[in-house]
């Protein structure tokens, strides 16, 4: 079933949720279902959990100018605190056409520390008839205390290289310094998507950090299926936190086209010195 039918089932039997997260797959086919959901939401003559496509509402929606669709997307580098009050205050405002209002977050990601905060506390107390749907490609940068209100959905798009992020974790398990230094990290310098291997490694991490102190998983990246790459490591819910945060740091460095070579160096230094002062 796809994710699109997924949604249209639950609004037609009346339980599709207040805050969704979209995750994997082609942003614009991500986007597209979110819009069919927001007619089908607002529809003058829905069918199931379909828009009739001919309604004021659904043309609205189709040209773009639907008054309770709120796009909200990055001004300049991110989505920023003041966008998001914006949105609280038009929120509080009842829908224009009395349907449901929805608030689409692309990419999810972009939100700064504050906006996300912000976005927080209105998913917390969700206004009623309005419906979220962050789409993110890496859900490994978000708030989990965000994501844990979210049901998470994936679009597909496997999570990159799952096989080589548990061997890399492995590798930084098992190896003492000097072939952590010698072997892995020449290959990861070398690694054409260096950002994605970071972003798996950050994956694990939070994947592993939510399954220990949860145990729920409903609460994982990929509802009720634990990635393969997180068996094997087991790493006390502290530990694991440095390491996200070292491999944060690096992703930063790594986006502001620091030097590949210390960023990697100093990440593997900290992450031997998490996994083997314990
Ligand atoms: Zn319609």
């Amino acid at each position: 079933m796809t994710v699109q039918e997924r949604l249209e089932r639950a609004l037609a039997a009346g339980r599709l949720s207040h805050a969704y997260l979209l995750v994997g797959g082609e942003a614009e086919e991500k986007l597209r279902t979110v819009r069919q959901i927001a007619a089908a939401l607002n529809c003058a003559h829905r069918e199931g959990g379909r828009a009739c496509g001919r309604c004021l509402s659904c043309r609205q929606l189709e040209a773009g100018c639907h008054p309770d669709y709120h796009f909200i997307e990055p001004r300049g580098a991110s989505i920023k605190i003041d966008q998001v009050r914006k949105l609280e205050g038009e929120l509080r405002l009842k829908a224009f056409q009395g349907g449901a209002q929805v608030v689409v977050f692309h990419p999810a990601e972009s939100l700064t520390l504050e906006a996300a905060n912000c976005l927080l506390k209105i998913l917390e107390e969700p206004p009623g008839g309005v419906y979220f749907f962050l789409l993110a490609a890496q859900p490994a940068l978000l708030l989990p205390t965000i994501v844990s209100r979210c049901q998470v959905l994936s679009c597909g798009g496997e999570q990159r290289g799952e096989a080589g992020v548990r061997t890399l974790w492995e590798e930084v398990l098992a190896s003492d310094l000097g072939r952590l230094m010698t072997s892995v990290l020449p290959r990861l310098e070398k690694e054409e998507d260096v950002l994605s291997a970071v972003d798996g490694l950050m994956v694990a991490c939070r994947e592993q950090l939510v399954w220990q102190l949860t145990g729920e998983e409903g609460l994982l990246l990929e509802a009720g299926r634990i990635p393969a790459h997180l068996v094997g490591i087991s790493l006390p819910p502290a530990a694991l936190w440095r390491c996200y945060r070292h491999l944060r740091r690096t992703r930063t460095f790594l986006e502001q086209n620091a030097n590949r070579h210390l960023a990697l160096e100093v990440l593997l230094l900290n992450l031997h010195r998490e996994v083997h002062s314990l």
